[in-house]
């Protein structure tokens, strides 16, 4: 699968770093996060948190800066990721979302969360600290599974089990989704999720590839499972339909933005 745990990490271009290399250039690029939307600029402006080091992206450095609630120094030019996914190289669309993540865990954790104090940020780690008691914050990520189910033999005739969410607006279908709970493994929430929103037993999940999920800080972590046993029952609150669809029957699936479309497309190439 041609995806980002392959591709971005090896990537010259693209390195994450905490704090910039010595010989890094001092022309920058700074993203500013606007509520969640994302302007990049040459110089900084507004900033309501510490510039917090991305990485260096294309041989340039890259910062994250806060913007303060209520102010906007695009003159409404920010755009939400999503958006930015198809204006921006993958590399810079990856570490924009780095920069919204980084922004989001500064934000809500400028203050201790076990004693209230005001926390500063540790030099050289990506750590907020707190002076009273020591208590150390890092970025948050949320892994979520998300899992391709498929029933029959390999080949023509196989199908896939696809699910449109209650929320959605669009007549979209795609893979099942949840987050991981503590103390479970990846393989037993693919197992878990898949009971609790459509009512099947699946086997043999097997990983298929990552993607960081920015929205706010997911981490998304494919699956492929097989069908074991079962009929579909949705789960009301979060299924509004799910069914198998065959290869040459596939409805509306999510953009290319997504690890799902990856996940269904590699299906539909077997
Ligand atoms: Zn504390």
């Amino acid at each position: 699968m041609a995806c980002y745990e392959t591709a971005m990490p090896l990537n010259p271009r693209f390195h994450l770093l905490t704090t910039p290399p010595a010989d890094a250039p001092s022309t920058a690029r700074y993203v500013h996060v606007v509520d969640s939307k994302v302007w990049i600029a040459d110089e900084p402006v507004m900033a309501d948190t510490v510039p917090h080091f991305v990485g260096m992206v294309d041989g340039s450095p890259w910062w994250a800066v806060g913007v303060a609630r209520g102010s906007d120094p695009s003159d409404g030019a920010a755009v939400d990721l999503y958006s930015y996914h198809g204006r921006a190289s993958e590399h810079e669309w990856l570490a924009a979302g780095r920069a919204v993540q980084l922004i989001e865990w500064a934000r809500t954790h400028q203050f201790c969360g076990r004693c209230g104090q005001t926390t500063e940020p540790l030099q050289g780690e990506r750590a907020m600290r707190c002076p009273g008691c020591g208590l150390m914050a890092f970025p948050r990520l949320a892994p979520a599974m998300i899992t391709l189910v498929t029933r029959g033999a390999p080949g023509d005739g196989q199908e896939a089990l696809l699910a449109r969410g209650v929320q959605w607006k669009v007549p979209m279908y795609s893979c099942l989704a949840g987050f991981v709970e503590p103390g479970e493994s990846l393989e037993a929430a693919v197992v878990r999720e898949v009971e609790e929103e459509v009512g099947l037993i699946v086997a043999a999940p097997s990983y298929r590839g990552s993607q960081p999920w920015p929205f706010p800080h997911s981490l998304m972590i494919g699956f492929r499972a097989d069908y074991l046993e079962g009929d579909i029952v949705c789960d009301p609150s979060e299924i509004a339909d799910a069914a198998w669809f065959a290869k040459d029957a596939i409805p509306m699936i999510p953009p290319g933005i997504s690890i799902a479309r990856k996940l269904i497309e590699e299906w539909l190439r077997e």
